[in-house]
């Protein structure tokens, strides 16, 4: 029995089909860590960040008390000078009032500049801390960046060569749209885009088929046409399988459908019952295309 070329090239294509996907969820699976890195890089960074302007602020207020600090300074020198040429006690007397407030305000200012320079040198050490946590985080971060990618990189090498192993395969037997349709299938359908109809049972979805559908289905498979399940949308073909075995199988999937209540009548599951259906896959119009 000449079985159809295409649906061989499908099984074949279904092997790596099935590898390839694995390979593409590994690569998106990898950046999760590194993910959860870059988010803590970003709050410590923004952390640095804001300690710094304030490190900045802290700064010019100091620089401008240290102003301060040296006019007032300068202030009491000069009316110590002054003493020196006073010639009446009323100027005595004025200057040296002068001469006490210029004391009191630059001891103020003193005070301040201090206060202010001992803070700005516990922020300073605290930066400084902060600066080598996001240096080693940075770091850390881009020595992840690089190993994924180059594991992601080595992955999409390996993808590429399946890729080209699907192309041999597939060669001018089976179409690009035919291709593409499967392709998705097999990723939609957890690697099993292509299944045997054992007795009346799709193995994909271990729902039972209308008799006339697998007579027809086998000799459409004999004409190299492709059929697709109606229930679940996977690629299908007969398996002729000893004629007991297919008639139990058969009973077997009845019965436990039975038991959970599902509908078997063929009219029924034809046209409704199509939980396994899926719609996204648009293929309904198109099952006679190939
Ligand atoms: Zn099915």
């Amino acid at each position: 029995m000449s079985r159809n070329e295409k649906l061989d090239c499908l099984k074949k294509l279904q092997v790596i089909l099935q590898k390839k996907f694995v390979l593409e969820d590994k690569i998106k699976a990898i950046p999760a860590d590194l993910k959860a890195e870059e988010v803590q890089l970003k709050s410590v960074r923004e952390k640095y960040q804001a300690l710094s302007d304030f490190y900045e602020n802290l700064q010019s207020e100091q620089k401008s008390l240290a102003i301060k600090y040296d006019d007032a300074f300068n202030k009491r020198i000069e009316y110590e000078k002054q003493m020196e040429f006073i010639n009446t006690q009323r100027e005595f007397e004025a200057l040296t009032k002068q001469l006490e407030e210029a004391r009191i305000s630059e001891q103020s200012f003193l005070k301040m500049r201090n206060s202010k320079t001992n803070e700005l040198e516990k922020v300073r050490e605290e930066l400084e801390s902060q600066k080598t946590e996001l240096d080693a985080l940075e770091e850390k971060v881009n020595q992840e960046k690089s190993k994924v990618d180059s594991e992601i990189s080595a992955i999409n090498d390996e993808i590429s060569t399946l890729d080209e192993e699907c192309a041999a395969i597939k060669g001018d037997v089976i179409s690009d749209d035919l291709y593409e349709k499967f392709s998705n299938i097999v990723k939609k359908k957890d690697g099993f885009g292509i299944v045997p109809v054992y007795g009346q049972v799709c193995t994909g979805c271990d729902l039972i088929l209308p008799v006339q559908f697998v007579i027809d289905l086998d000799m459409k498979s004999e004409n190299g046409e492709i059929e697709y399940c109606p229930y679940c949308s996977r690629i299908i073909y007969k398996e002729t399988l000893d004629e007991d075995v297919e008639r139990s199988y058969t009973f077997e999937q009845l019965e436990s459908q039975k038991s959970e209540g599902k509908t078997t009548s063929h009219d029924e599951s034809a046209s409704g019952e199509s939980d396994n259906y899926d719609e996204s896959m648009g293929m309904d119009e198109e099952f006679e295309d190939f």
